[in-house]
């Protein structure tokens, strides 16, 4: 039996241009008020995800920065500013890449869009710094060792004393790879990138917010 949902924000419940579906927030206040846990996890930054748990109102904690940050009674970084910031300015004069606007708000990582061409070097430059880079489909991320969403999935099993089985998670694109253990309860839209579909146990035949009502409104089932 599902106890947890792990659910990505952009391109899962919201659409290509990111606007949140009404179908989905509806199925994810179905499926909570049945006792099931509905936590986001999302590449975006700590007062987005804040205002999302707040306005959805979620019980469970939310993650930022690809698992990075906590919202839950209080706010929690898990790793450091210090490698992604040294690496993001050496970059940036570098002219390799920008910043994207959210980084205002980044206590863990950066945002940033390559420059044509570039994105082999800058992961390289990453690598050997202890860094990793992942594309979210939206924007590319700059991100500390081991800080991915499989970080938030394995916190959040232990906060619950959950089985890898009573977790089900969804997203569409590569930096939810982290969290598609082979054990949890893997689920996709349609519109997923085709390694997650590759690896999921469960592959909507629609897109977006319309694939999480659908997936959480047959959760008994799969
Ligand atoms: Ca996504």
């Amino acid at each position: 039996m599902i106890k947890l949902v792990l659910l990505d924000v952009d391109g899962t419940i919201t659409d290509r241009d990111r606007k949140i579906s009404v179908r989905a927030i509806e199925a994810i206040r179905k499926v909570q008020d049945d006792g099931v846990k509905i936590s986001l996890v999302s590449g975006n930054v700590i007062p987005v995800m804040y205002g999302l748990k707040i306005f959805l109102g979620l019980d469970a904690p939310v993650f930022a920065e690809n698992g990075g940050v906590k919202y839950h009674e209080s706010i929690e970084s898990f790793f450091s500013m210090d490698k992604p910031s040294a690496v993001f300015e050496r970059l940036l004069k570098e002219a390799v890449l920008e910043g994207i606007l959210s980084n205002k708000w980044r206590e863990t990582s950066y945002g940033y869009v390559p420059a044509k061409g570039e994105e082999e070097y800058i992961s390289s430059i990453a690598g050997s710094a202890g860094l990793t880079t992942v594309d979210s489909g939206y924007s590319w991320h700059l991100l500390n060792k081991g800080q991915n969403k499989g970080f938030a999935l394995e916190h959040l099993k232990q906060m619950y004393s959950l089985e890898y089985s009573e977790i089900l998670v969804m997203g569409d694109s590569f930096n939810d790879v982290s969290m598609f253990r082979k054990e949890v309860v893997k689920a996709v839209p349609d519109n997923a990138e085709r390694p997650l579909k590759e690896i999921a146990d469960y592959i909507s035949t629609s897109d977006n917010g319309d694939s999480v009502a659908e997936v959480l409104l047959n959760l008994s089932k799969l």
